[in-house]
């Protein structure tokens, strides 16, 4: 058996879940390379090394509902590698967490961080509590509670967490405003915060600005343009949003956007005013846009997949594209697969998508590290006490996805693979040197 297959038995005996799919799709990628490179790799352990989290931190979150009564739910953070700068990643707040969970996430935010060529490790955490369905003050009492605890396993050059599905703005504030109560403390510790108290201007934006500018600049490369293209994208949070924004600005008609109870069809393209004028107010984005709309029509319980596209961008949460789903995509003549998401497509619907050898696919870790990118923008700006305009961080962030973009095209020509092989090459390569040369 070779070193590669034993990692990966060692890792299926353990846990059987999302952390072993994503990192055996990472490792199967570089399967060539990592055999041709096996003697080194494996004196130095550095696939253990991959897959073993630096540390995982679980703990007791206990908070006061507005009924009296007390409840409790399980907080984490997987601080998962270091050897590029302090542990960064997101806080997700959803019911259907845990630890594997955190560690398929932690361990993708490893390489993400990677690609945007800053120095930023990989970590992930959150909680299996939800805002949805709670009044303000007891999302206020669950942040302060778990921060309590969080706080002594973070800081500025330690760990920086930012926000993920269920964390916004609004829970970065509390949780902010207690990290510094426990502190006495601002500085830079969370990054996503309202600019006006140290956030960056364009943050909002950052991960689906970013997908659209790396994706306009591969299509480039093949002398297409996202002028005129029909666009299906998955998701209406901030992801989903600001991909809207963009690839409507950027001359394409977006067709649909969904959420978890259904999605909607707008033939004449979505009119982004009204998306982010009802996004405000609203607990079913989905449904109360197709009422206000005459051109849509609300899909109840449905996915997007079947809507016929030139680009597909996947922006809601992981394995949302199964294998039937990749087929129907590949058949409608889709020329663009961009994940805005993590891990959006399923190995399977994987298989399904490099079948098809012309259809540009970008994985998920280059196509949505703009986010990460730009939270290491606010973190400079936080430790300079200084101020990034919008247009001085989209231009920052542009030109982070026009790097990358230009280092995967170099090796997809080089070695006449897939731009997920570029993508994964490229931040291995970068990590395992940082690992080596610090004796990690
Ligand atoms: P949000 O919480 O803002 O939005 C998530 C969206 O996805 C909501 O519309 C939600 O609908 C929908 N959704 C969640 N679960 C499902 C489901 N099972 N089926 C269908 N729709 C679902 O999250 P973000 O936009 O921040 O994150 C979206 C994805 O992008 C995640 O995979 C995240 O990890 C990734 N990402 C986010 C970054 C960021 O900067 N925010 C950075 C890089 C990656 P509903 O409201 O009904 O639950």
């Amino acid at each position: 058996m070779s070193y590669l297959n034993d990692v990966l038995e060692n890792i299926k005996a353990e846990k059987d879940g999302k952390f072993y799919e994503a990192v055996s799709e990472f490792f199967d990628s570089l399967k060539e390379y990592i055999d041709e490179n096996e003697e080194f790799l494996k004196k130095n352990a550095i696939l253990e090394k991959l897959t073993t989290p630096d540390r995982i931190i679980q703990f007791k979150v206990v908070w006061n509902d507005d009924n009296g009564n007390e409840r409790v739910n399980n907080g984490y953070r997987v601080q998962f590698n270091n050897s590029l700068g302090p542990y960064k990643g997101g806080l997700r707040f959803a019911e259907n967490v845990n630890v594997d969970t955190f560690k398929f996430l932690g361990f993708e935010q490893i390489f993400k961080n990677a690609l945007t060529g800053q120095p930023i490790g990989g970590a992930k955490g959150g909680s299996d509590f939800t805002s949805k369905g709670k009044s303000e003050n007891e999302i206020k009492r669950f942040c302060q509670s778990f921060m309590s605890e969080l706080f002594k396993y973070i800081g500025p050059y330690q760990d920086v967490p930012a926000g993920d599905i269920g964390v916004s703005s609004r829970e970065i504030g509390y949780l902010f405003g207690q990290y510094k109560k426990l502190t006495n403390q601002f500085n830079g510790t969370l990054t996503g915060k309202n600019p006006l108290y140290g956030g960056l201007n364009g943050r909002s934006e950052a991960t689906g600005y970013g997908l659209l500018y790396i994706t306009k600049y591969l299509l480039e490369n093949r002398g297409l343009s996202l002028e005129g293209k029909t666009v299906v994208v998955s998701g209406a949070g901030n992801v989903a949003s600001f991909a809207i924004k963009k690839a409507t600005e950027l001359g394409a008609k977006v067709l649909t956007f969904s959420n978890s109870k259904g999605y909607v069809l707008d033939e004449e393209g979505i009119d982004v005013d009204l998306f982010f004028e009802v996004s405000k107010n609203s607990n079913n984005i989905v449904k109360d846009y197709a009422e206000k709309r005459s051109s849509a029509k609300y899909f109840e319980s449905e996915k997007p997949w079947k809507v016929k596209a030139d680009i597909v961008l996947p922006c809601a949460t992981e394995n949302e594209i199964n294998r039937e789903d990749a087929k129907t995509i590949v058949s409608n003549g889709t020329i663009c697969i961009a994940e805005g998401a993590n891990m959006p497509t399923d190995n399977e619907a994987k298989e399904v998508i490099f079948n098809k050898k012309d259809l540009l696919y970008i994985p998920a870790k280059a196509a949505n590290c703009g986010g990460v990118s730009s939270s290491l923008f606010e973190m400079s700006q936080d430790s300079g006490y200084v101020y990034w305009s919008s247009s001085m961080s989209d231009k920052q962030l542009d030109r982070t996805m026009k790097n990358l973009a230009d280092d995967m095209e170099k090796v997809v020509k080089e070695t006449g693979k897939d731009y997920q092989y570029a993508a994964n090459y490229l931040s291995f390569k970068k990590v395992v040197k940082a690992i080596v040369e610090q004796g990690l």
